[in-house]
């Protein structure tokens, strides 16, 4: 089959989040199993860009409201990623520096869905499926639905996967001209509650749709962020399908990140290597069980209540426990973690900012690796963490239920709990340090974790089933 992805996001292009890993994955794994997959996105102002030879595939002329502009398609030459990547040129819209965080991006956006659309009008063979993702790419389904300039495109069967449906790209209805003309009596497939809503429009509109894990979409439909009834009338369009992980790129065998590397037989001694490392980097004592947190620090991934956590661990726990963590986001946040700092010494640090090498090294190094997520459509960290051995101490939600079974049910090797809360955090906390002074039980799970399979593989199988099905 041939299918065109479009996306905000494509991991190693430019990446914010689990958006960029999995589509910097999925084509990649499509291919593979003989099908013909493509990736189509922004053109950002980002190192892979300055890096690798470019060619140019088309370049057309298109309007946004009474805007016209010339749009250029460009071509990553060697398809070094393992599926044709192509990048639209917007001068002075798309490329930025960043992915998002503009006041135009409501503009940057839309003028992106026009432009794959009119440049898809010029393909003599049209792909088989348009597989859209999140709010940034949610209109094109309502689009070559009632657009009579899409017309030729109306046929082509849409799914659009959300990996997250917290966001979902609001416009108020006076910017409904930045849509290319469409059939007004269809207003209410753009519409909920009185504002242009995007991702509504792409569940709508779409002829599947898919969430990144099943849980997550029994949970939206009773806390999607405003679309609970919208998720329960189409349910039967919906599918929930975990994602996998990137094992090329995430094994501890041979990331190109570590210094060290391990595989399931000399786990210990590995991870012990780049334990030392972070000890080194960032004072820690090595003796004691390091405990991390990665990701963007928002409520989402229940950081606000981190300094509280770590700072009752220690009061209750006793300092028997070192913390790192990794991340940005909250300006709040960031200075609760901060402020930690002079409280402790070897057992307690922090880094603000995204460091991708820091990243696996921590996934290598961590004893164990705290997710205290309020919501996560499916998580990667978690699946990276086991994969490098590392304990993943999860509340249980989203993706998380579904990946992660408390070590002490049967066949479980995580730390799972029920509440964000400083008290569940905290009880979690005790519970890995208990575990870690079990060697020989530390040393089975680790194992066991590493013997788990989240390859996409098994995923890619579901999306072709579907793509067939319509
Ligand atoms: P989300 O997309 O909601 O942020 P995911 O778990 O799906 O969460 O994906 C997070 C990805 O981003 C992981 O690959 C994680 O390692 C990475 N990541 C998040 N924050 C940072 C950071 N500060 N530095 C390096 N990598 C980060």
């Amino acid at each position: 089959m041939d299918i065109l992805h479009v996306s905000a996001e494509c991991y190693p292009v430019a990446k914010a989040g689990g958006l960029g890993d999995v589509v910097g994955a999925l084509p990649k794994y499509m291919n593979e199993l003989g099908h013909t997959a493509r990736v189509v996105m922004p053109m950002y102002r980002t190192k892979f860009l300055y890096a690798n030879e470019w060619e140019v595939v088309h370049k057309g002329n298109t309007n946004m409201a009474s805007w016209w502009f010339e749009f250029t398609i460009i071509k990553e030459k060697t398809n070094k990623l393992g599926f044709e990547l192509y990048l639209v040129d917007v001068n002075g819209l798309l490329d930025r520096e960043k992915v998002y965080g503009y006041s135009d991006d409501t503009e940057r956006f839309t003028a992106f869905q026009i432009c794959v659309l009119d440049w898809l009008n010029a393909w003599a063979q049209k792909p088989d499926v348009l597989h859209v993702h999140d709010h940034q790419a949610a209109l094109i389904p309502f689009m070559v639905k009632n657009c009579p300039k899409y017309r030729p495109l109306s046929r082509i069967p849409t799914v659009l996967t959300i990996h997250n449906a917290q966001y979902q790209g609001w416009m108020p209805w006076n910017r409904s001209v930045l849509i290319p003309q469409w059939d007004m009596w269809k207003w209410g497939m753009l519409d909920w509650n009185n504002t242009i809503n995007p991702l509504a429009s792409g569940i709508k509109c779409a002829d599947k749709v898919t969430t990144v894990s099943p849980n997550y979409l029994q949970e939206l439909k009773w806390m999607s962020n405003g679309l609970e009834a919208l998720f329960e009338y189409e349910k039967g369009k919906c599918v929930g399908i975990l994602n996998g992980i990137d094992d090329k790129v995430w094994d501890p065998q041979t990331d190109e990140y570590l210094q060290h590397h391990f595989s399931i037989d000399d786990v210990e001694a590995g991870k012990a290597k780049s334990k030392m490392l972070l000890c080194d980097q960032f004072g820690l004592d090595f003796d004691k069980p390091l405990i991390g947190f990665i990701g963007r620090l928002v409520g989402e991934k229940g950081a606000d209540v981190l300094p509280r956590a770590i700072g009752d661990s220690f009061y209750f726990i006793g300092r028997r426990m070192d913390f790192l963590v990794l991340g940005s986001g909250f300006p709040e946040v960031e200075a609760g973690l901060a402020a930690l700092k002079p409280l402790s010494q070897y057992d307690y640090n922090v880094y603000i900012g995204y460091n991708e090498a820091l990243s696996h090294l921590m996934y290598a190094g961590l004893d164990f690796l705290l997710m205290p997520s309020r919501v996560e459509p499916c998580g990667l960290n978690q699946m990276y963490a086991m994969r490098y051995g590392t304990v993943p101490m999860v509340r249980r939600t989203g993706g998380l239920r579904d990946t992660v079974i408390d070590y002490g049910d049967p066949g479980g090797y995580g730390i799972c709990y029920n509440h964000t809360s400083v008290p569940d955090i905290t009880h979690a906390v005790w519970r890995a340090a208990e575990l870690y002074r079990d060697k020989e039980k530390m040393h089975v799970i680790r194992q066991n974790m590493m013997k788990l399979d989240f390859s996409w593989e098994t995923s890619v199988k579901h999306y072709i089933d579907i793509y067939q099905s319509l």
